[in-house]
C-alpha cells in the first residue's frame, strides 16, 4: 500500500536523501525510485529522509519518487525459514535465482517465504480455549529435524473462537481469536521488526554448556546455552572453519549462519558446502536444520547491516518456541565497517578510527538478545539462543575499536593466534589470552553430569599450560638442562596436552567431534600418564625411561579412537598403569 511520495534530492553511494516525507518515520522501509529498490530511513530531518538502500544505486538520480510503506523492515516468521537461504534483507536467494537469472535484479520483488506451499497445521488447541502472547497453538513438520510450532504473536490475547488442521498456506488463515479489540486470525506466519528485540518472559542465568565438540573450547572456555561468544583472529587462522564446526556440531536444534560480507569466494564456498553437509547425528542434511544468510558479492555494503539483525530476528524466533538455537556472525567487523560507510556518508561525528560514536551501543545490542530465557507462553517453556562472532580486527591487533567494544559485552572470547595457526596447531585457539566466564558454572555441570573429577581436571590442565609458559622462560634463560627432570617432565606433559589434545583437526573423521564422555576419558590418560611419571620420578626411575614406553605412542593417537570404541580408553589406562608399574619395579634403585 503506498501511503506518499518523496523526491530524491542526492544520491551518495548506498545512501539516498530524499525531501517531502514528512508522513513518514525514522526505520521506514520505502520504495526508491520507479524501481522500487528496498531501502530503509535510518534519519529524519524534518521532511528530510536518510535512506539506506540496500540494492545498487549507480542508476538513481535526484527528482526520482521515494514511495512510503509505512511500515519497519521486517522478517516474515513462519515454516519455511529452515532450509533456506537469504541475503541480508531475507530475500530468498533460490527463489530469486529462479526469478531473475543468477544476477539479482534490482527492485526484485520476491517474497521472503513462499506463498504457495501449502503445510500441513496440526492443531494442538481447541476452540474455547484461552491463549496468551507465545502460546502454541499447533505444529507443522517444517522439516525431518524441525517440529515448527505455531505461536500467538505478541500482543494478541484472547479466547480461540475457531482453530482447523489441514493444508495451509503460510498467509491463509487456520483459526482466530477472540481479543477485547475484536477478532484476530491466526495464521503460520508472523511479521517482526528486525530492529526490536522479541519479547520474552524472563532471563534466567546460562547454566547449561553449549557442547560444540571441540575439545578445546568444551575443556578450557566453554559456552553455556544462551551465552555469547566471539573469536577474533587474524586473516587465516581459522575463524571461518570455527564457525562451521559450531554449525555442524553443536549441540542445538536450529542453527542461523549469517555469513556477513566476507570475501565473494567464501561466501560461494557457505553457499555450496553447507547444502552438502549432513547432520552428524542424524543423517539428515544440515541444512534441515539450518537458515543460512548470506551478503553475496553482488549485494551493496548496506545490506551487510542489516544481515545481523535478519538473523537475529529468526534465531528468537526459533527461540521462542522452545528450541536451542545458536547464531553465528561471520565476520562482525565487516558488519561495523558497513556501519563506518554509513555513518560516513551521513557526515556524522566519527569516534574512534572513523567508526560512529554509537559501534559499541549496536555490538553491544546484538550480543543482548543472546540469552537463556523462559519464553512467552503459558506452557513456561525455555529456550536459549547462543550468539557467537567472529572478529576480523586488521592485522590482528585486539585494540581497536570492534574489537574492544565486543570484549566488553561477550563472556567467552576465543583468541586466534597467528603464530599457532602458522605452526599449523588448530583450532589455534591461545589457551594463554582465551577465557570464559562460565566456566566454572559449567565445571558444576560437568561434575554432575559427566564426571564429578571433571573440574579438577581442567584446572589441572590449565595449570600444565601456565607452568609451561613460566618454565620456557627459564629454558630461554638458561638452557633445558638446567632444569630438574620434575620440571621436564611438566613440559612433556604440556606439550601432550596442547598436541594430544587441544589440537583438533576439523577434517579429521574422529577427531573433528568429541563427545563429552571421550574428552573425559582422553583427558583422563593424558593426565593419569603425568600421575604416573611423577611417581616413577620420585622413586628414583629416571625420566627418559618413561617417556619412552610404548604407551605414550598410544595416548598421542588415542584422539583418533572412534566415539563407538569408549572401552579403548580403559584399555590403555590399564596399560599406563601396568607399564610405570613394571618400571618402578625394575628400575627404582630403592627395589635394587
Ligand atoms: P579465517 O576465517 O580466520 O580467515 P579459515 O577459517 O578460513 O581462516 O582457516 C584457514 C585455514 O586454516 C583453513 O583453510 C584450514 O586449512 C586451516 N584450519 C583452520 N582451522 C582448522 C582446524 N580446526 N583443523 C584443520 N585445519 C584448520
Ligand atoms: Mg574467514
Amino acid at each position: 500500500m503506498v501511503l506518499e511520495v518523496g523526491s530524491i534530492v542526492k544520491v551518495s553511494g548506498p545512501l539516498v536523501i530524499a525531501e517531502g516525507m514528512e508522513h513518514a518515520r525514522i526505520y521506514d522501509v520505502v520504495g526508491v525510485s520507479q524501481k522500487r529498490l528496498i531501502g530503509e530511513i535510518i534519519e529524519m530531518r524534518g521532511g528530510t529522509a536518510s535512506i539506506q538502500v540496500y540494492e545498487e544505486t549507480s542508476m538513481l538520480g535526484p527528482g526520482e519518487p521515494v514511495y512510503s510503506t509505512g511500515e519497519p523492515l521486517s522478517v516474515e516468521l513462519g515454516p519455511g525459514l529452515a532450509e533456506n537461504m537469504f541475503d541480508g534483507i531475507q530475500r530468498p536467494l533460490n527463489a530469486m535465482r529462479e526469478a531473475s537469472g543468477d544476477f539479482i535484479q534490482r527492485g526484485a520483488s520476491v517474497t521472503s517465504l513462499d506463498r504457495v506451499k501449502k503445510w500441513i497445521f496440526e492443531p494442538v488447541k481447541k476452540a474455547g480455549d484461552r491463549v496468551e502472547p507465545g502460546d502454541i497453538v499447533g505444529t507443522v513438520r517444517e522439516t525431518a529435524l524441525i517440529e515448527h510450532r505455531i505461536m500467538i504473536p505478541p500482543g494478541v490475547s484472547g479466547v480461540i473462537k475457531s482453530i482447523q488442521g489441514g493444508a495451509f498456506t503460510v498467509t491463509e488463515t487456520v483459526g482466530a481469536v477472540t481479543t477485547d479489540k475484536g477478532d484476530v486470525d491466526i495464521k503460520l506466519m508472523q511479521k517482526w521488526p528486525v530492529r526490536a528485540s522479541r519479547p520474552i518472559r524472563e532471563k534466567l542465568s546460562p547454566v547449561v554448556p553449549m557442547l560444540t565438540g571441540q575439545r578445546v573450547i568444551d575443556t578450557l572456555f566453554p559456552i553455556a546455552k544462551g551465552g555469547a561468544a566471539c573469536v577474533p583472529g587474524p586473516f587465516g587462522s581459522g575463524k571461518t572453519v570455527v564457525q562451521h564446526q559450531f554449525a555442524k556440531w553443536s549441540d542445538v536444534d536450529v542453527v542461523v549462519y549469517v555469513g556477513c560480507g566476507e570475501r565473494g569466494n567464501e561466501m560461494t564456498d557457505v553457499l555450496n558446502e553447507f547444502p552438502e553437509l549432513k547432520d552428524p547425528r542424524t543423517g539428515e542434511p544440515l541444512m534441515k536444520r539450518t537458515v543460512l544468510i548470506a551478503n553475496t558479492s553482488n549485494m551493496p555494503v548496506a545490506a551487510r547491516e542489516a544481515s545481523i539483525y535478519t538473523g537475529v530476528t529468526i534465531a528468537e524466533y526459533y527461540r521462542d518456541m522452545g528450541y536451542s538455537v545458536a547464531l553465528m556472525a561471520d565476520s562482525t567487523s565487516r558488519w561495523a565497517e558497513a556501519l563506518r560507510e554509513m555513518s560516513g556518508r551521513l557526515e556524522e561525528m566519527p569516534g574512534e578510527e572513523g567508526y560512529p560514536a554509537y559501534l559499541s551501543s549496536r555490538i553491544a545490542e546484538f550480543y543482548e538478545r543472546s540469552g537463556y530465557v523462559k519464553c512467552l507462553g503459558q506452557d513456561g517453556r525455555e529456550g536459549s539462543l547462543t550468539a557467537i562472532g567472529a572478529v576480523s580486527p586488521p592485522g590482528g591487533d585486539l585494540s581497536e575499536p570492534v574489537a574492544q567494544a565486543t570484549l566488553r559485552i561477550v563472556k567467552v572470547f576465543w583468541g586466534l593466534d597467528a603464530q599457532l595457526a602458522y605452526s599449523r596447531h588448530f583450532p589455534a585457539i591461545n589457551w594463554l589470552n582465551s577465557y570464559s566466564l562460565y566456566l566454572s558454572r559449567l565445571n558444576e555441570w560437568m561434575n554432575k553430569n559427566v564426571d564429578e573429577r571433571w573440574g579438577a581436571m581442567v584446572a589441572e590442565t590449565m595449570a600444565l599450560l601456565q607452568e609451561e609458559n613460566e618454565l620456557n622462560e627459564i629454558v630461554r634463560l638458561v638452557g633445558f638442562d638446567a632444569l630438574s627432570e620434575k620440571d621436564q617432565l611438566k613440559l612433556e606433559l604440556a606439550r601432550s596436552v596442547r598436541e594430544d589434545y587441544l589440537q583438533q583437526n576439523a577434517f579429521h573423521e574422529f577427531d573433528s567431534f568429541t563427545s563429552r564422555e571421550k574428552q573425559f576419558k582422553l583427558l583422563d590418560i593424558i593426565l593419569r600418564f603425568g600421575e604416573r611419571a611423577r611417581k616413577a620420578l620420585e622413586s628414583g626411575v629416571y625420566l627418559k625411561k618413561t617417556l619412552a614406553l610404548d604407551v605414550r605412542g598410544k595416548i598421542s593417537r588415542a584422539k583418533y579412537i572412534s566415539e563407538d570404541d569408549m572401552a579403548a580408553f580403559d584399555k590403555i589406562k590399564s596399560e599406563i598403569d601396568a607399564e610405570t608399574e613394571r618400571l618402578m619395579k625394575e628400575e627404582a634403585p630403592a627395589n635394587a
